[in-house]
């Protein structure tokens, strides 16, 4: 394919996916923001800065395969080789489920899709699950449970600017991806958050609850709407069920009771719901600050809860949707790669689903394995002798991204074989066995799907540098060499859509109607599309809700205690999040120069009462402590964070990995891990 001196496609990084025009000069590639949609002209730091991606210093550029304990440069054939033939002994000793897959959110559509079948079929294993995991499981099961579908935005980024409230729980838009905010400018705000963010800086009113207490605080709000008579009893009762049983656990949660769990005072949850109640348009959006705790799926619910006693869902110009966090998290959930999954969104103990991809597959359902691990206890049983002793990681950085994260790197070093396709060494990489060195973003075609459910063509401008290929190369290299049929692994991503099309027909995320060529045709196409002719979905649920009786319904929650709880030894809580200059586990913006000017190095905000009884100064490093292990920060004192809370930035590795300190505490449902609340306490740190 002949390189283009110019391309329209789409940022690399968040699920917004900033419309982006590629060109490539003689000094290099230049990038300016499209008109599209969502960013409507604008990009943050890290879309700006994105073509500094495609010439890393370390870019990875030739195979590596470890001998006497070092990484060294090999062919293809002989990293495939090794490879396949570390797999097939794996697999002879110990069966196909000793080699296990793990994926990412910010994969094409196209290879979620081929790294699910290859999963499936190639190995023959159950033990794939993904990185989404840790971002947006929880929305996804209470979205699920509620409407009886997931998408992210179930309407257009756009239809936001046109609402009088917005509540965000959970969420800092203005940090994660800014140009969404242009359409949050004329709404009034109200911003749930721990911590006084930037965004909740913008807010009309910022609701600052203790972290873990989310829930009893959605469980309070709905309580006053229903006292207050703010509820929509028409909607509730034309377009719910539930309600009755949801209230009676809201019953107990009266405003005074709510403030003394979450600490948010009475007076700011009477005037949250007043502000939504009394909007003519509003909107309930969650993010991770809902969703990453053990009881993440409840909380997310909880505030769905509330969003439709107030009876906003499924209404022209109000709703209930979530922000999806990395740049695919939306397709990354619908193609396979989750443990519990199948093509089209489809679980994957449901015959019918089993029996229409096997068809598309070519292959018996009973061929396909059942569930496997969820990301977590996959990586947790890395190297036990009970779970994989061999993984291949697509996508993802799991050695800095994954909660209790020293625990998890222990887990990589005991595999016999570990795998890593990447396009720089992460710190995963640095534990391979064997490093293939891939494609990224503007070196490849494909397709991702924003938080809103679009589908967007991904469009290369250049050749990958050195030997890099596409991850469907390396996969179909595997595959063959496993003895499977070349023509079951395509390595033109056209060919895997098409596939993936008729894969997803029928399904909950159905792309059956959705082209390149309608793409490259300009068309703005939302799932589900079930034909050739059909316009796409850009608005879910405005006729009814996903489920047979096209009904929503409420959900049976209670407010629970966190995994870690706060006590003598470990007396503060740590929660931790993103900050604008880097991105998940940074191991890609971090080897942007501009943007590690703006954020080096790991650091803990904590409040000046804090900061003083612990003995820690601003600009000082600080030895953060949760019954996992320590991570190192340098200090930031600021008066907007609660007393009991400290809050740290996940993007950095080594001593300064913020999941250091984060435990393995799953919501029972999701299997989300609980990132948003660890127990900790804080010194200051003595280099020794
Ligand atoms: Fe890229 Fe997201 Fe920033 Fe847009 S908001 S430029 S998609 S990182």
């Amino acid at each position: 394919m002949p390189e283009l001196r110019t391309v329209s496609t789409h940022c690399p990084y968040c699920a917004l996916q900033c419309g982006t025009r590629l060109t490539r000069e003689r000094r290099g590639v230049s990038v300016q923001p499209t008109d599209f949609p969502v960013n409507r002209g604008g990009l943050c730091q890290k879309g700006w800065t994105a073509p500094s991606l495609l010439d890393v210093e370390d870019r990875l550029r030739t195979p590596m395969v470890r001998r006497r304990g070092e990484l060294v440069a090999v062919s293809w054939d002989v990293a495939l080789d090794t490879i396949a033939e570390g797999i097939e002994r794996i697999r002879a000793e110990r069966g196909p489920d000793a080699v296990g897959v793990f994926g990412g959110g910010g994969l094409t559509n196209e290879k979620a899709y081929l790294l699910g079948k290859f999963a499936r079929l190639g190995l023959g294993t159950s033990q794939i699950d993904y990185n989404g995991r840790f971002c947006m499981s929880s929305a996804a099961g209470a979205g699920i449970a509620a409407f009886g579908l997931d998408r992210g935005l179930p309407f257009p980024v756009t239809d936001l600017g046109g609402a009088e409230v917005v509540l965000l729980a959970g969420a800092n838009p203005a940090e994660t991806m800014p140009p969404l905010m242009q359409h949050l400018r004329s709404p009034d705000l109200i911003v749930i958050d721990p911590r006084s963010s930037a965004t909740a800086e913008q807010a009309a009113l910022h609701l600052q609850p203790l972290p873990g207490t989310d829930l009893a605080l959605a469980l309070g709000l709905l309580h006053i709407a229903v006292v207050d008579g703010f509820g929509d009893s028409g909607y509730i009762a034309a377009r719910t069920s539930g309600f009755a049983d949801a209230w009676q656990r809201a019953m107990s949660w009266w405003p005074e009771r709510v403030e003394r769990v979450t600490g948010v005072p009475v007076t700011a949850q009477r005037r949250a719901v007043r502000m939504l109640a009394e909007a003519s348009s509003a909107y309930v959006l969650t993010g991770r600050g809902a969703e990453q705790h053990s009881k993440g799926v409840d909380t997310v619910a909880g505030f769905i809860n509330l969003a439709l006693a107030l009876g906003l869902p499924g209404r022209e110009g109000s709703g209930y949707g979530c922000l999806t966090g990395q740049g695919n998290g939306q397709g990354g959930r619908e193609h396979g790669q989750k443990s519990d999954q199948l093509p089209g969104y489809r679980l994957i103990t449901d015959q019918a689903a089993r029996e229409h991809v096997s068809e598309v597959w070519g292959v018996l359902p009973e061929v396909l394995p059942g569930p496997g691990r969820s990301a977590y206890e996959l990586l947790d049983a890395l190297g036990t002798g009970n779970g994989p002793s061999a993984l291949l990681v697509f996508g993802s950085n799991p050695a800095v991204s994954a909660p209790n994260s020293g625990h998890v790197v222990d887990r990589l070093r005991a595999l016999e074989l570990l795998v890593v396709a990447d396009f720089v060494p992460s710190e995963t990489a640095e534990l391979a066995d064997v490093v293939l060195p891939v494609t990224q973003w503007a070196e490849e075609e494909g397709t991702m799907t924003n938080l809103e459910g679009r589908i967007l063509r991904r469009r290369r401008l250049q050749v990958p540098p050195g030997h890099a290929r596409s991850d469907l190369e390396v996969l179909h290299g595997i595959a063959t060499r496993l003895g499977e049929p070349g023509h079951r692994y395509p390595t033109q991503p056209r060919e895997v859509f098409d596939e993936l099309r008729r894969a997803s027909a029928g399904g909950k995320a159905d792309y059956s109607g959705i082209s390149y060529e309608r793409l490259d045709a300009g068309e703005a196409l939302h799932w589900p599309c079930p034909d050739g002719e059909h316009p796409g979905t850009p608005r879910l649920f405005l006729d009814g809700f996903a489920h047979a009786d096209g009904r929503a319904r409420f959900a049976i929650v209670e407010h629970r205690d966190a995994g870690d709880v706060p006590e003598q030894v470990f007396p503060l809580t740590a929660t931790t999040g993103r900050v604008l200059a880097q991105y998940q586990s940074g191991a890609q913006t971090r080897r942007v120069t501009a943007l590690n000017e703006v954020s080096p190095e790991a650091f803990v905000e904590i409040h000046p009462d804090t900061a003083t009884r612990a003995g820690v100064s601003d600009g000082a490093l600080a030895k953060v402590t949760s019954p996992r292990g320590s991570a190192i920060a340098r200090v930031r004192v600021v008066r907007t964070m609660r007393t009991d809370t400290v809050f740290l930035p996940f993007h950095f590795p080594g001593d300064g990995r913020a999941n250091l300190l984060t435990g393995d505490a799953l919501d029972p449902r999701s299997r989300m891990p609980e990132f948003k609340v660890s127990a900790v306490r804080i010194e200051p740190h003595r280099d020794v």
